[in-house]
């Protein structure tokens, strides 16, 4: 089939440096009418994003803080939701001088896990108690080409462990032709998830220097195939560090104004990955863009209140101590307990097959007592995707407000099944007591659904949603 947007058209790199020097010494004054704006959620313009990103008096900063810790509060409350990634593969067509998997690094020792290692690494992470994961590899499909894809998401949802499964597939893979995002759709992922890693074309050139990711179009109208074929949630990131992160910031609000535009809804989450170091790689090391912890606060606040409905994701890169701040900063998803080697979930080893260094190496059910005690709820809720609130669905129900009313009783009852099935006794104890604070603080209506659904829960029913 012929994809019919080979250029990503959209993206105005004039625009963005004008709009980036109007604002390069903000007033307070325009600080505050932008952080008014941003408190009404419904979103912020590229000048506003901007103006904050050109924010760096320490009290505007702090002003900053507080609006998108209430933007997060009033939409999203007080739940975190969980995932692991699953990788599948460290081999690898492309030469991204950043990367562990690139191609010619011949430190690393390669692995494409065969379709009954994937099932004893869904087993092992069902054991753990995830019920998300996000399948991700190197650029390069093993011999069988895109049907190992397939085959390993069937696979991953075969696996049942007791009254575990996996029960939403999010899929980070090359970009791949229209036809074949369709058949991705048709095999019941969640999210389709891609990063452009930056959108500098210069800066993405000097770092992608080979294989079909050299190609910066190609990538960046990825998201558009995938939506054509039908995916209508869709992730996107830039890895920071490798170009000016206000310019990438500003880039990625072109994109997303793009897609909605173009499809009516823009994108379901956003990563933000920040460079780490990584087996073989000096500019890993030594980011050209170095994104210091401050800076790195003021993207979340910044993209939490630019885009207030869209999930932001954190990974294990980040320090348990930074995952904490951005909870409150605006973060909604992350992940616990990961392995970036293929395998390394059934066969916990040294971790010289990585794809970079993490930053938090907890368990899950260490990260899960550190969320709930920090008075916040982890949510292993898959519900949205398989009642089919997705795309602008999602959308047109986290408007109003929904999203709490749903989300909060949902969550409440899958860290139940979490803290019944596979919580230590420490995390159950921490884990009651936050879920009967959470309850007695909601409204009479949501608090009668969610203590009958916790009733359900706790009588042996798996699995209960709304
Ligand atoms: S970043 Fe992705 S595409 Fe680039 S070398 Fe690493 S695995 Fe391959």
């Amino acid at each position: 089939m012929l994809d019919t947007m080979m250029r990503a058209d959209w993206l105005d790199e004039a625009a963005i440096h004008a709009t980036l020097a109007q604002a390069e010494r903000p007033d307070p004054v325009r600080v505050r009418e932008v952080l008014a704006k941003a408190a009404e959620l419904g979103g912020l313009d590229a000048a506003d994003v901007a103006v904050l990103a050109a924010v760096r008096d320490p009290e505007a900063t702090e002003e900053m803080f507080a609006a998108a810790a209430r933007v997060k509060e009033e939409i999203y409350g007080p739940r975190i939701v969980f995932f692991a990634p699953l990788y599948f593969s460290n081999i690898c067509a492309n030469e991204c001088v950043y990367c562990a998997f690139r191609r010619s690094n011949h430190a690393l020792e390669r692995k494409v896990l065969t379709i009954d290692e994937l099932k004893a690494e869904t087993a092992a992470l069902i054991d753990q108690g995830h019920k998300r994961v996000l399948l991700i590899g190197g650029e390069a499909f093993p011999k069988e080409g895109f049907r190992y894809l397939l085959d390993a998401i069937e696979a991953i949802y075969s696996v049942k462990r007791g009254r575990g499964e996996i029960r939403r597939i999010n899929v980070n893979v090359a970009p791949l032709t229209t036809d074949e995002f369709r058949q991705l759709k048709a095999a019941h992922i969640g999210t389709y998830q891609l990063f452009q890693e930056t959108y500098d074309r210069d800066v993405y050139a000097n770092v992608h220097v080979d294989g079909r990711k050299a190609d910066f179009d190609w990538r960046a109208t990825a998201i558009d195939r995938a939506m054509e074929a039908g995916i209508d949630d869709v992730g996107l990131g830039v890895l920071y560090g490798l170009a000016d992160w206000r310019f990438d910031t500003l880039a990625l609000m072109q994109h997303i104004a793009h897609l909605e535009d173009r499809f009516g809804v823009g994108c379901h989450t956003i990563s933000v990955p920040r460079m780490e170091p990584a087996l073989g790689s000096d500019v890993a090391s030594h980011p050209p863009h170095v994104v210091d912890d401050a800076d790195f606060e003021k993207i979340v606040a910044i993209l939490r209140l630019a885009v207030p409905y869209t999930g932001l994701i954190m990974s294990t890169r980040e320090t348990p101590e930074m995952r904490r701040k951005t909870f409150a900063l605006g973060v909604s998803q992350i992940s616990g307990g990961s392995r970036t080697n293929p395998g390394g979930y059934a066969t916990p080893v040294a971790e010289d097959a990585a794809q970079f260094e993490r930053g938090d190496h907890r368990s899950l059910d260490e990260v899960v007592r550190d969320v709930a005690e920090g008075g916040r709820i982890p949510s292993f809720c898959t519900a949205c995707y398989r009642m089919g609130r997705t795309g602008a669905d999602f959308m047109d129900l986290a408007k109003p407000g929904l999203i709490r009313e749903m989300c909060g009783p949902n969550a409440i009852s899958s860290f139940a099944e979490y803290l019944i099935d596979y919580g230590s006794e420490e995390t159950r104890a921490l884990g009651d007591a936050a879920i009967a604070a959470e309850i007695a603080a909601m409204e009479p209506k949501t608090r009668h659904y969610s203590e009958v659904m916790m009733r359900k829960v706790r009588q042996g029913k798996r699995d209960v949603y709304r």
